[in-house]
């Protein structure tokens, strides 16, 4: 019988770390599973990730922002889910399409496979070849990233129907792999019950049976807890669980996440795992980390941003943009405070949400909610001069407002939310012109872009080519471009085959439109050139808004050219 084998052979060197979650959800499990990527990097191993979701969804595209969080873009033009923006902040790497997987994605495969014939005749079923082709995508990363350790993380709770196969698979795998290049961390939750005074493991010892009922003894757990696990309970939870308590940890609450790899390395998780996997512990390089956490534990001073969109109740939702935003102001020693707008809020004329913001910011978005609110927001900013930075919606927005406003076209919009308008500023992608299916059918990942010499935006990289990543189904048209740019605002950025995508207006402190996504390659060790531009350009109006109160004549013109000088090429 056929059973489906297929893909490269297990790599000589490489070790496999699967972390799971029980309890409840929302542990942290990408934040850990990241952390610990960073903390093996640290000690010079070449580290890689996988991310197994357990849903339909071939990739979470499809998916509302408010079932799944922010949508993460990979360089090589995947869809995937947001952890992988932890796992490539954290770890400082860059990943492909092979570190997301679905089932969704496996039964794809699988079924196409069925079709093909290639089972021979095979009644096809979840165990064998469900399982081999989840064992296939890790085999696939290993041998394509030459790793020494991949972290596989598996999305879910253990005791979710959907997520068997998976963990069915990762049971299999350390039989395939050899038991010491194998080493599963399960997260889960110690809660600390105040009228009793204490806390409790039961919820844990339940977790850990679950998972062994599935054949998967844990060699760590992570507890995440309120405050460190005396070393009393944590015996106490290895004998329930069968995991030395050398091997038991606390995942104590930070105050930002960033903290995580610091605090599970003073426990000692690193050096626990390493052991385990036969793989010798080496000096932790980890000082730029360290410093970075103690900027943000005590920046000089804070600015104000405005982000206007539409899904702001939910952060998850632009995750890597506060991340973004969070960097640009590492950059100045800052601490960001966002004000999240909801872009629908400001379509009653009202626009006081806004009041007291230092710089303004309108992110990705789709279909028609909160356009005009979108549109407002950027209309205010480009008036009365406020640092504004448009990224994607925010990029056509931004210029739809300004063809309505300064180039007298009443009837601008994008195709996207109005196809009978006078004027499509924006219209369906070259190629995707009808197109009606959902999934897999946007222009995305990274492509080059050029970059005008003397742009605000070249100040910012300093370099003419730039690769950003692109998520989006409508694009500027050519033929707006004299006039818009006959009117001031300009052009400043373009693919070699003609799509506009950065647009600035040079006669402001801080104008920049983009259509990519640059949140997504933003690093906290090197934050984004835009972001930090921006954020330098916000604190320029902060303090030019300040000294303009104390002193009304000085506040005369809202920008002088002072601040412009500082927004390009900040401290
Ligand atoms: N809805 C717009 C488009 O599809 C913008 C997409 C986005 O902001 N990611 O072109």
């Amino acid at each position: 019988m056929s059973t489906g084998l297929s893909g490269p052979p297990i790599p000589e060197h490489t070790r496999f770390v699967f972390v799971t979650g029980g309890v409840i959800s929302a542990l942290g499990k990408g934040i850990a599973s990241a952390s610990i990527g960073l903390l093996l990097k640290s000690q010079g191993y070449a580290v890689s990730f996988l991310k197994f979701d357990p849903y339909l969804n071939v990739d979470p595209g499809t998916m509302n922002p408010y079932q799944h969080g922010e949508v993460f873009v990979t360089h090589d033009g995947a869809e995937t889910d947001l952890d992988m923006g932890h796992y490539e902040r954290f770890g400082g790497s860059v990943l492909t399409s092979l570190s997301n997987v679905t089932s969704g994605r496996i039964y794809e495969a699988v079924i196409e496979r069925e079709r093909q014939g290639g089972y021979l005749g095979a009644t096809v079923q979840v165990v064998p070849h469900v399982t081999n082709e989840i064992k296939a995508r890790l085999r696939r990363l290993a041998a394509a990233e030459r790793a020494d350790v991949v972290i596989a993380e598996i999305g879910g709770t253990i005791g979710d129907i959907e997520g068997q196969p998976f963990l069915e698979a990762a049971r299999q795998f350390r039989i395939d792999a050899g038991e010491r290049r194998v080493c599963f961390v399960h997260l889960t939750l110690v809660p600390f019950i105040k009228t009793a005074g204490e806390f409790k493991t039961k919820p844990t010892q339940h977790s850990v049976r679950e998972l062994r009922a599935i054949g998967i003894q844990p060699d760590v757990l992570l507890c995440r807890a309120e405050t460190g696990l005396p070393a009393e309970l944590k015996r106490k939870i290895g004998l329930h669980t069968s995991v030395p308590a050398r091997a038991v940890f606390a995942a104590v609450d930070a105050r930002s996440v960033y903290e995580v790899p610091l605090n599970l390395a003073r426990e000692g998780v690193d050096t626990r795992i390493l052991e385990h996997l036969d793989l010798p512990a080496r000096e932790r390089r980890i000082e730029e980390w360290e410093r970075l956490v103690e900027r943000l534990q005590t920046p000089a001073t804070d600015v104000r941003i405005g982000v206007v969109g539409k899904y702001v109740e939910l952060r998850d939702a632009y995750k890597s943009l506060g991340e973004a935003l969070t960097h640009g102001g590492f950059a100045h020693d800052a601490r960001v405070r966002i004000r999240w707008i909801e872009a629908e809020s400001l379509e009653n004329g009202d626009l006081s949400p806004l009041d007291g913001c230092d710089g303004i910011l309108v992110p990705g978005g789709f279909g028609s909610r909160g356009t005009e609110g979108m549109a407002a927001a950027a209309g205010r900013a480009r008036r009365e001069r406020v640092p504004f930075f448009g990224i994607c919606y925010g990029f056509q927005w931004a210029i739809v407002e300004f063809a309505r406003s300064r180039c007298g076209l009443d009837g601008a919009s994008t195709e996207e939310i109005d196809p009978e308008a006078d004027h499509h500023i924006f219209a369906k992608v070259r190629g995707l012109e009808g197109v009606e299916r959902m999934g897999g059918t946007m222009r995305v990942g990274a492509v080059p872009c050029l970059l005008e010499e003397g742009s605000v935006a070249f100040a910012s990289y300093g370099t003419t080519r730039i690769e950003e990543r692109h998520r989006h189904r409508y694009e500027f048209m050519k033929r707006y471009r004299q006039l818009v740019e006959s009117r001031g605002m300009v052009f400043s950025g373009s693919t070699e085959d003609g799509f506009f995508e950065v647009a600035e207006i040079p006669d402001h402190p801080w104008f920049v439109a983009v259509q990519f996504h640059p949140e997504f390659q933003s690093n906290p060790r090197r934050p984004h050139p835009l972001f930090r531009d921006f954020i330098g350009a916000a604190l320029a109006h902060r303090d030019a808004r300040k000294a303009g109160a104390a002193d009304p004549v000085a506040h005369q013109g809202p920008a002088s050219s002072g601040h412009r000088s500082r927004a390009a090429s900040p401290g």
